[in-house]
């Protein structure tokens, strides 16, 4: 859904009359797309550059762009296993972005980057108990 953008996001709502409102809830002047919420919104670079270790342990992280969040396009090339392990990291980046952005507008509750950054890598470790591949993903801090 989120490449069709078919995410119930506020400019995807505003535009089918069911929401009053078209701008980011975390108080940005731009309209909430798709785009905006995985890629341009500071919250989004802020955990981005949080998650920039686990992204560098995969793919250098100049390497990471609007592309690469919304499609898993990466520019250069690189390692099917380092491309698959980018991606995975990626799409629970999206997750948790989605979950922390529902659970500001609904519950008008923050989730710190810290508590985001957790949650993807508590994702990971279900991903990888779920397909029986190690993940040495878990030296969090
Ligand atoms: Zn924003």
């Amino acid at each position: 859904m989120a490449i069709q953008g078919g995410l119930p996001v506020r400019a995807f709502m505003h535009a089918r009359g069911l929401n009053r409102y078209k701008s980011c809830p975390r108080g940005c002047t731009t309209d909430e797309t798709t785009y905006h919420l995985f890629w341009e919104c500071a919250y989004a670079q802020d955990l981005l550059k949080a998650l920039s270790t686990e992204l560098g342990a995969w793919i250098p992280t100049t390497c990471i762009t609007a592309d690469s969040v919304m499609y898993g396009l990466f520019p250069g090339s690189h390692a099917l296993g380092d491309l698959q392990g980018c991606w995975r990291l990626l799409c629970c980046l999206k997750d948790v972005l989605l979950f922390s952005r529902n659970r500001l507008v609904v519950g008008k509750k923050e989730t710190s980057t810290l508590v985001c950054r957790k949650m993807i890598h508590s994702l990971l470790r279900d991903y990888a108990a779920l397909d029986g591949s190690d993940d040495d993903s878990d030296d969090e801090t």
